[in-house]
């Protein structure tokens, strides 16, 4: 069979069988899947026609280690092989979720020492709400249950975590959010401090926040912003919830987000990058104090669980994924080559007039896209145009365009290289000479 027949084949059962998530059903049902992949390599892909891409966002800016990581696979067959999978329900355990959850708390900032798993960073919001909950409610404080979460926050796509996201197109499958969801302004002190004013601190659970907003545009937070949150929770008794989904696991330069701010959130939350995506993972993280007062003060069982909350095979490539992370220092390959990266943005600005503000923070980045007459955004959006230009021309990267924004964003592996970079930009300024 040709090949090209057999992505004829694909194409066709893919429109007919495959939902896909986060996509344009009727773009999918029209034109077919945009690639269908087979392989990958480093920061590269290579789809059915054999055409090879640069992963300018490694995929859901997760795979940090890169593709074709043979270690990893190793590890996942060393697992399965000998104990795939066992539940840790009813108190039982396994080695590598054990390893895991020690390795987490040796690298976690201040004293987030315990862990609860999960598969995915939508699981984990959940979970961190439900615990923040329970949390006061052991302490004789059933009313807070409020959750506060910003703006152009995301958080998953379950029902809790859909509430405290705060884009509001995603809010269009539940048609409303749960209650006891309410949202300030993205990085706003003032918006915190009359939220908590407006609502009462004794009806608040917790406060939810990304140190760098990624779907929502890759917003950093100011310096200082943190800091200041981290006074406000303590002075109103509200937990502080910080989402690492996407920061976690140097993707900014730092294992986590929260150490460019010297703070330690109550509730941290991981996914994406503790394992490269080679296996779903995520998991809430505590802080030895929250862990005690929930051990002192519960009675019977804590109703709630995976099936897969600390899955062994998960756990043995989390584990060896972490390993990778620290022997190839890439959490400095990703601050370093993040500096380039602004660089490389920097060069574009000068050159493109419609390029307003260029930011990274490590190895996310984003660049905006304005119309340097009114310095607003054009009438027709040209970051989706860019996308497209830079696809054919072998780049992937994603954009925003809700809340006003009309932005690239881009989050490369963080094994990339400086020639990689270069290659991106490179792509990059094709892509915008073509809509131009
Ligand atoms: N939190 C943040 C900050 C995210 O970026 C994401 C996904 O992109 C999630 C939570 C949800 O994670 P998942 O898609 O693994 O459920």
């Amino acid at each position: 069979m040709m090949k090209t027949d057999v992505h004829e084949i694909l194409i066709d059962l893919d429109k007919k069988h495959f939902i896909h998530p986060t996509s344009s059903l009727k773009q999918q049902n029209e034109s077919g899947a945009t690639f269908i992949f087979t392989s990958g390599e480093g920061v590269y892909l290579t789809d059915t026609s054999g055409k090879r891409v640069l992963e300018g966002m490694a995929s859901l800016w997760n795979v940090n280690v890169g593709y074709g990581r043979k270690e990893l696979a190793e590890a996942a067959y060393d697992q399965m092989t000998k104990l795939a999978f066992t539940n840790s329900f009813s108190s039982m355990s396994n080695e590598p979720a054990i390893r895991l959850a020690s390795k987490l708390a040796e690298l976690a900032p201040g004293n987030l020492n315990a862990v609860f798993f999960t598969s995915g960073g939508s699981e984990s919001n959940d979970t961190a709400y439900k615990l923040a909950r329970y949390y006061w409610k052991l302490k004789g404080h059933a009313e807070k249950k409020k959750i506060i979460s910003q703006k152009k926050g995301y958080h998953g796509v379950n029902i809790g975590a859909t509430s405290a996201t705060g884009i509001s197109p995603f809010h269009s499958l539940t048609n409303s959010h749960a209650p006891d969801f309410v949202h300030v302004d993205t990085f706003s002190l003032d918006s915190l401090r009359e939220c908590i004013k407006r609502e009462g601190a004794n009806h608040i659970a917790a406060f939810i926040t990304e140190p760098v907003q990624g779907a929502g545009g890759v917003n950093i937070a100011p310096e200082g912003y943190l800091q200041e949150v981290r006074k406000i929770c303590d002075e109103n008794n509200i937990l502080l919830i910080v989402d690492e989904v996407i920061t976690g696991f140097g993707r900014t330069g730092k294992m986590f987000a929260c150490e460019h701010y010297g703070v330690t959130p109550d509730l941290m939350l991981f996914a994406k990058g503790v394992t490269s995506g080679y296996i779903p993972l995520g998991g809430v993280m505590v802080t030895d104090t929250i862990h005690q007062e929930l051990i002192d003060l519960s009675e019977g069982v804590l109703l709630h669980g995976y099936t897969y909350s600390g899955h062994a095979t998960a756990c043995a490539v989390g584990l060896k994924n972490i390993e990778i992370i620290e022997n190839e220092n890439l959490v400095e390959n990703s601050r370093i080559m993040g500096e380039e990266l602004l660089n490389g943005f920097k060069s574009l600005q000068m050159e493109f007039d419609f390029i307003g503000e260029v930011r990274t923070l490590g190895l996310i980045g984003a660049i905006e896209m304005v119309n340097p007459e009114t310095n607003e955004r054009f009438d027709t959006l040209i970051a989706p145009r860019v996308s497209a230009e830079a696809a054919k021309r072998g780049l992937i990267v994603r954009t925003v365009g809700f809340e006003g924004m009309d932005t690239v964003v881009f989050s490369p592996p963080l094994i990339i290289n400086k020639q990689e970079i270069h290659e991106l930009i490179s792509i990059l300024r094709e892509a915008l000479i073509a809509v131009q």
